[in-house]
């Protein structure tokens, strides 16, 4: 039988090194167990593993004998430790019992403090503290936190009998409350419970904990955990460890306190401790937002021009064991982390320490910093930024020049720029932007009820909380821009309407927010471009010496290939010259061929295509000067280009000297009933090689006329879509070899090009191997060969493949994240075919999946040239693919 329960702390080193693994321990259990080990103040206490949690959940909710009995010898370690005994009228001991996931995770149960208090017991706690008012204080807390986390009572009422109890007396703070007002307080809450459950709140301290034990287990399967885990992929059979530790106690008077801290800044990366304290307080009522916290460090709190003291100068002596803390911790995870302290009476206690969530901005800080200081390598600094992350900086920030109607100022928690129409409840913003509409978040403090809306809205505005609230850690976590605690405005949910400073706007309303200095503004703020440069430039550099992948872009206008360039681009991997034919100005010359009934007809529009194309290719050339572009021949089907108006046949009728009646029918024996297996692809070039003509004389054109007048010679490389067979690429090679070959005598010059094929037909990759003997390059197109793979319509799948993610069916949504045992194998399949062939073949990705890191992670182990993805998406790439390169 496995252990099921690690104690820590007390003086007891343990060298089973299950208690520190986090996915036996989880997270928190592990760090508390770890930072005993190096003699940090941790109060003594136990882990219950995350196994005996899938246990529980999976045998009927039953706690094991073992557990019982490992549990009940854990709890004599933490008595021993501390000289008291749980259920002790006379000198009791207290626990805090807390969830503790493999990675934090919001939305399950967090925190029960002040667990073992009960009529008894808080006689025995209010004599050996010596303050009565701190042990009622104590014992309403716990029958609050009790009842809301574990019995699940809505805490609302608790909260209201407490205003009602302090407007009685005309008390502003909690502070005002004497013990005798706890203690009647505490009666109420009792009755409340009772009312509300039908029996009273537990007496009996073993009662509390299993209950509350119980309560922690069950969490890992609630409905908020379950959205948190499906929006992070978080596997549901990791399980929750429960953490049981002593309490400390900070709210036994001003020389006590309690604490939320990063060693360094988590928004920017500054190397400035960072966090928020409270006096005579306990933990929650820092993150709660019901008193303001005050600052940490002198320095912060200036700077804020707050005049609350902060701790450094209100408890100097508990600040610098903190401080020195701070140093062993960086030191010893090489890493910033975000910690949770208490101050009972002048002595440090440390509850928590783990890796903290950070922006991306904080994150490439941390990395390149921390590789100056020495404390991680460069390939360290690598591997710890999530590639995803840099998304959030490669997207634009408010342009410094415009106009700011600025309505409120609130504090800067997750930085960015977002504008978007203000919703006010979490399902509203969720249904809003899935209708495509940018929205703001706006409440007045989040909890983890909100999650999907904060994931569905641009940004997030609170008017409560600081910047450790809900709402900043969340947002941060998430990348959302963040203001948090915007004191001035207040939010009418009857009404749907708000008032921000002096200004009343509604539901629906645009606004801007600025994560990084707080600002609210009036309507949308327009935005600037961000550009690679300071650590972001640091870390790309060290990604481009240790990948081997090239990174390519997918792209066709001028302005993409220019953006994708700049966040370093090597090639186009994909130019779809279908979205060039869209065009205003040549679309009716498109629909012309496409309706001719006759291959002359075809060829007259075209004519007047083709100075059309090689301009475009001529712009692309000199933008990518002399890099490789792949510039993919005619693919879709052709009716996705006709007219579907009356008024449009009636135009394009004008234009071509046509009968409208005459236009209609031909378009109507044009449908199909399955267009994207249908007469599409080469199918296309097989039928009216006229097309593929045009195109490739095109490309040939505009590269020598780049090479003539640049002196940089273009490599096109021109490629076939949805090829089936060899014979296909066989017929279409010839046709672009012979154009090409015309071309360059007419040019009295020749250029070096390539001609090869997409795989995105499982037939294709079958084949791959007589296909290697036409082609020169492959390019994998993972979106159709994930839709002819999984005979899943890409256009459709959006109706069921979320209830296919949600129950496991795929891990993740196939055309986000490649299939990897089922279309993986089909390329790695075609790739070796292909190379057996052609031992030199060029082989690389254009499908989406060429910018999701778990997909490129996939691409170097079958050993591809390079990936291409979005414009946006080359930085993720290029990181990625360095990650992927270091992972082998
Ligand atoms: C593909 O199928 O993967 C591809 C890149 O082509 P498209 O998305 O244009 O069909
Ligand atoms: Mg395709």
């Amino acid at each position: 039988m496995m252990q099921t329960v690690y104690t820590f702390g007390g003086g007891v080193s343990h060298d089973d090194s299950r208690t520190r693994d986090k996915t036996i321990t989880g997270g928190k259990g592990a760090n508390l167990a770890e930072m005993a080990a190096i003699g940090l103040p941790v109060p003594p206490g136990f882990t219950i593993t995350t196994e005996e949690c899938l246990r529980y959940l999976r045998q009927g909710h039953d706690f094991s004998q073992q557990l019982r009995a490992d549990v009940a010898e854990a709890l004599r370690h933490i008595e021993q430790a501390v000289g008291k005994q749980f259920g002790d009228p006379a000198d009791p001991l207290l626990v805090s019992v807390r969830s503790g996931a493999r990675v934090s995770m919001p939305g399950m149960m967090d925190t029960v403090l002040n667990l073992g208090l009960n009529d008894e017991t808080v006689q025995g706690l209010a004599a050996t503290s010596g303050d009565d008012r701190f042990a009622w204080d104590s014992y309403r807390r716990f029958i609050q936190m009790y009842s809301d986390v574990v019995l699940g009572l809505d805490h609302g009422q608790f909260e209201e009998a407490l205003e009602v109890a302090k407007e009685d007396q005309g008390f502003y703070a909690d502070t005002e409350l004497s013990a005798s007002d706890w203690q009647a307080l505490v009666s109420q809450y009792k009755d409340i419970v009772a009312k509300e459950l039908g029996k009273p709140f537990p007496q009996d301290v073993q009662d509390q904990l299993w209950g509350a034990i119980a309560a922690v287990f069950s969490s890992w399967d609630s409905e908020r955990a379950k959205v948190y885990r499906r929006l992070n992929d978080i596997p549901a059979d990791w399980g929750t460890a429960v953490n049981v530790q002593a309490m400390v106690f900070g709210n036994m008077g001003d020389t006590s306190a309690t604490g939320v801290a990063f060693t360094r800044d988590p928004a920017t990366g500054e190397k400035a401790y960072y966090g928020e304290y409270l006096v005579n307080a306990q933990g929650e009522d820092v993150v709660a937002g019901i008193r303001t916290p005050q600052y940490l460090t002198r320095a912060a709190r200036e700077k804020a021009g707050a005049s609350a003291p902060s701790m450094e100068e209100a408890m100097p002596d508990a600040f610098g064991e903190l401080a020195r803390t701070f140093e062993l911790l960086e030191q010893h995870y090489t890493d910033m982390q975000d910690i949770e302290f208490t101050v009972e009476r002048g002595t440090l206690w440390m509850l928590q320490t783990r890796s903290g969530k950070r922006t991306a901005k904080a994150a490439l800080k941390l990395a390149v910093d921390m590789v100056g200081e020495g404390l991680i390598d460069e390939k360290t600094a690598i591997r710890r930024v999530d590639p995803m992350a840099l998304d959030q900086l490669l997207h634009p920030t408010l342009d410094p020049k415009a106009k700011r109607d600025v309505l409120a100022k609130g504090l800067p928690a997750s930085p960015g720029a977002a504008s978007g129409a203000i919703v006010l409840d979490a399902d509203t913003a969720e249904q809003r932007a899935s209708k495509g509409e940018a929205v703001i978040l706006v409440r007045v403090e989040t909890s983890p009820e909100d999650i999907h809306g904060m994931h569905a809205a641009k940004g997030i505005l609170t008017a409560r909380g600081g910047m450790t609230s809900h709402a900043a850690v969340v947002a941060r976590g998430m990348g959302r821009p963040c203001v948090s605690g915007a004191s001035s405005v207040s939010i009418d949910l009857k009404t749907r309407r708000l008032r921000i400073g002096s200004r009343e706007l509604a539901e629906g309303d645009v606004i801007t927010l600025d994560g990084s200095t707080g600002e609210v503004m009036a309507g949308e703020v327009p935005t600037l471009e961000p550009e690679l440069v300071g650590d972001f430039g640091t870390l790309m550099e060290w990604a481009d010496k240790h990948r081997r992948m090239k990174v390519r872009t997918n792209a066709e206008t001028p302005q993409d290939c220019r953006v994708a360039r700049q966040f370093g681009a090597e090639g186009i991997g994909l130019a779809r010259t279908e979205h060039m034919f869209f065009d205003a100005s040549r679309i009716s010359a498109v629909r012309e061929m496409i309706l001719s009934e006759n291959e002359a007809g075809r060829r007259q529009a075209l004519e007047k295509l083709l100075p059309e194309q090689r301009a475009d290719f001529t712009e692309i050339f000199e933008v990518m000067a002399g890099l490789p572009c792949t510039i993919r021949l005619l693919d879709p089907p052709l009716h996705e280009f006709l007219p579907h108006e009356d008024q449009e046949f009636a135009d394009l009728a004008a234009i071509v000297g046509q009968d409208a009646e005459q236009l209609k029918r031909r378009a109507a024996e044009l449908h199909e009933f399955n267009p994207m297996l249908g007469h599409r692809g080469c199918r296309l070039g097989i039928t009216y090689p006229e097309i593929y003509e045009m195109q490739a004389r095109a490309i040939f054109e505009a590269a020598c006329d780049v090479a003539q007048s640049s002196g940089e010679a273009p490599v096109p490389e021109v490629m076939i879509p949805l090829v089936a067979t060899r014979k296909e690429v066989a017929i279409l090679k010839t046709l672009i070899d012979r154009t090409a070959a015309t071309v360059f005598e007419e040019k009295g010059t020749t250029l070096r090009y390539l001609v090869g094929t997409m795989i995105e037909l499982p037939r294709a990759a079958l084949a791959a191997g007589e296909i290697a003997e036409e082609a020169e390059f492959f390019s994998f197109g993972t979106n159709d060969l994930t839709q002819t793979t999984l005979g899943v319509s890409r256009d459709d799948a959006g109706r069921f493949l979320s209830a296919y993610v949600e129950q496991g069916i795929y891990p993740r949504d196939p055309f986000v994240s490649l299939d990897i045992e089922g279309v993986g194998e089909l390329v790695k399949l075609a790739a070796s075919r292909g190379r057996e062939t052609r031992s030199a073949i060029k082989l690389g990705i254009c499908g989406e999946h060429g910018g999701d890191p778990a997909s490129i992670a996939f691409c170097e182990t079958v050993g591809l040239d390079y990936v291409s993805a979005s414009p946006y998406r080359v930085p993720i790439a290029r990181l990625a693919a360095a990650q992927a390169a270091l992972q082998e």
